[in-house]
């Protein structure tokens, strides 16, 4: 088949998951977008629900993410590229290409992109200036179609299923996450909270060496987290940072909040061992006070991370040879067309881990 009979059978509408304000979704039938220049149309084959996804769709961060109605959302995405926008062949791009997606594209330009900082572009939001965040500002994934610049699409390894290269976005913020953290040869390695994230950073984290690996949580998480092959406490049960010091001998060297609680950093930093390093990906909601001179006497680091930097080239093989394996994860497939079905099973989190949307 030719490249232009292919591009012939795009319809010129499609399925999407359209957002009119907070809480109002539905399926409708919308054009299919065309890609730009250095842009690409994929065809959607599979699209995880992302924890951020309910927030956005609840209106949690009105006029941010999303600026306006309507909205597409769905970011964490695995697809077939189906048209070329101009200069994307030149870059290398065939239709065919199988693909999956992450939601940042710096602007390239500013201070922050020129360091490969794309994730803290200065130019944030700046659509005219190259700037796209998929899925929470710009239109996202949760269709048969998306467009993406060039920037932000990968191509797969051939043993790569699309269903689990739809987890390269959120497998390459845990890489990211780890490696800000500087996980070393033989280190132990602390994680707290089992969801997704939590999970994800604990294969990443024996892939790059940890040593040791202690998730803290509770209930099915838990138990998942020890099927993967952690060392579990339970905080149910006992004082997680009395449990993890007393199970460390003076803490981990790394700890990792995946939690998103205040409580939950404040005791990343009570059982961190001296000079260790603390990773923070959950994002907590409220203030929250922490051991302050602990973390300045004991020369703790404390890394933030926001989503990923050039860790999606480098966490694809590590998706490819199973070393970091999305497939334990997923709990739950529906149609894109049970959409609401599929939020519910999400939220409710009743054994839902990852929750796979099929366009
Ligand atoms: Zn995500
Ligand atoms: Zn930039």
């Amino acid at each position: 088949m030719t490249s232009q009979a292919r591009e012939g059978s795009i319809e010129p509408e499609m399925d999407a998951v359209v957002l009119r304000g907070p809480q109002q979704f539905a399926i409708e039938r919308v054009p299919t977008p065309h890609p730009g220049p250095y842009e690409v149309l994929c065809r959607v084959e599979a699209v995880f629900i992302c924890g951020t996804d309910p927030h956005i769709i609840h209106g949690d961060y009105p006029g941010f993410w999303p600026r306006t109605y309507p909205f597409i959302p769905g970011h964490e995405w695995a697809g077939i590229v189906v048209q070329l926008g101009k200069g994307a062949a030149e870059l290398g791009w065939r239709i065919g290409d199988r693909v999956a997606g992450t939601s940042h594209c710096g602007c390239g330009y500013c201070r922050m992109c020129a360091s490969g900082r794309y994730n803290l572009c200065e130019n944030y939001g700046h659509e005219e200036l190259g700037h796209r965040q998929y899925g929470h500002y710009s239109q996202g994934a949760y269709a048969q179609y998306v467009v993406h610049s060039v920037r932000s699409v990968f191509k797969l390894p051939p043993t790569l299923s699309l269903e689990e290269a739809a987890g390269m976005d959120p497998a390459s913020i845990a890489l990211h996450t780890v490696k800000r953290a500087q996980v070393g040869p033989g280190d132990t390695v602390a994680i707290l909270g089992p969801g997704p994230m939590g999970l994800l950073v604990l294969q990443c984290a024996r892939a790059v060496g940890a040593g040791r690996l202690l998730m803290v949580g509770r209930g099915d998480r838990l138990a998942m987290a020890a099927r993967l092959g952690a060392e579990t406490v339970d905080y149910s049960a006992v004082d997680p940072v009395a449990e993890v010091r007393r199970l460390t001998e003076g803490g981990p060297q790394v700890v990792i909040e995946c939690a998103g609680t205040p409580t939950a950093l404040a005791q990343a930093v009570e059982m961190c061992h001296k000079g260790g390093n603390i990773s923070v990906i959950g994002i907590p909601l409220q203030a929250g006070t922490l051991p302050i001179q602990k973390l300045v006497l004991e020369e703790i680091s404390l890394h933030g991370v926001r989503a990923n930097r050039g860790t999606c080239v480098e966490v694809l093989p590590l998706l490819a040879n199973g070393q970091i394996s999305i497939r334990p994860l997923i709990t739950h497939t529906f149609p894109l067309r049970d959409f609401a079905k599929a939020l519910e099973a999400f939220q409710r989190r009743d054994g839902a881990m990852k929750v796979l949307l099929k366009p």
